[in-house]
């Protein structure tokens, strides 16, 4: 059997990274969404145990001391990180993992995990990022500047990614995504086992 695919999204705050990723995992039913912990105050309508799993600081320091988590970072004053969650595990029983992450976080996995698949979300432009950011109306206007401030450093960072998608509209980005997935999962180093012919009628 195929091992599962480590699919990496990042993204820029506000450029559509939790739209594209519930939309993934809407179409793509083999495809399960690796919950964070964090720090940071619940949304409103935002669940715990299925969007993020909300913790106390000093939570999140036991967590970190018993080595719950594969990566953890710092991210607006806020601690995120991926629990292990067994993710070794349930990659070789074919099950794909999606993380979404920031860039930090993604280049902690990717040195890791370098077969990973790293998929950078871009905004189609800084104009567009702000109303995004100001159109979720969850950021006062100190945490959208200092989001916005952030985002052109983040960008960069980018590069170091496999694939670039920019979310222009959700439909051509979610359809872009499940290329990448497509292709990723006919590479030959990820399915060596149909090469072996031996065997076969001529023995
Ligand atoms: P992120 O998770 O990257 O911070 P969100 O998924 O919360 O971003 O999206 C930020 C805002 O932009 C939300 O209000 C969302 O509905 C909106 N949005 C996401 N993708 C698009 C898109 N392709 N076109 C227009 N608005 C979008
Ligand atoms: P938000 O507070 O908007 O949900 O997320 C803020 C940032 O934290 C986003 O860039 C998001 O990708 C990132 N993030 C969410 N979960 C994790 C995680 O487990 N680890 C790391 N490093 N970043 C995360």
């Amino acid at each position: 059997m195929q091992k599962g695919l480590l699919i990496v999204i990042s993204g820029a705050s506000g450029t559509g990274k939790g739209t594209i990723c519930k939309k993934i995992l809407a179409d793509l039913p083999e495809v399960a969404y690796s919950v964070s912990a964090t720090t940071r105050i619940p949304r409103p309508g935002e669940i715990d145990g299925k969007d993020y799993y909300f913790l106390s600081f000093a939570e999140f320091r036991t967590w970190i001391l018993e080595e719950k988590f594969l990566e953890y970072a710092e991210v607006y004053g806020n601690f995120y990180g991926t629990p292990l969650n067994k993710i070794e595990e349930r990659l070789n029983r074919g099950e794909d993992i999606l993380l979404e992450i920031d860039v930090q976080g993604a280049l902690n996995v990717k040195e890791k995990c370098p077969e990973g698949v790293y998929i950078f979300l871009l905004p189609p432009s800084l104009e567009e990022l702000k109303s995004r950011i100001e159109g979720r109306g969850t950021e006062n206007p100190e945490s959208l500047a200092r989001r916005l401030k952030n985002a052109v450093a983040e960008i960069k960072i980018g590069l170091n990614y496999d694939y670039v998608v920019v979310n222009d509209t959700i439909n051509s980005a979610v359809e872009q995504i499940k290329a990448i997935l497509t292709a990723e999962r006919l590479k030959v180093a990820r399915n060596a086992e149909k090469f072996d012919f031996e065997g076969g009628f001529f023995e």
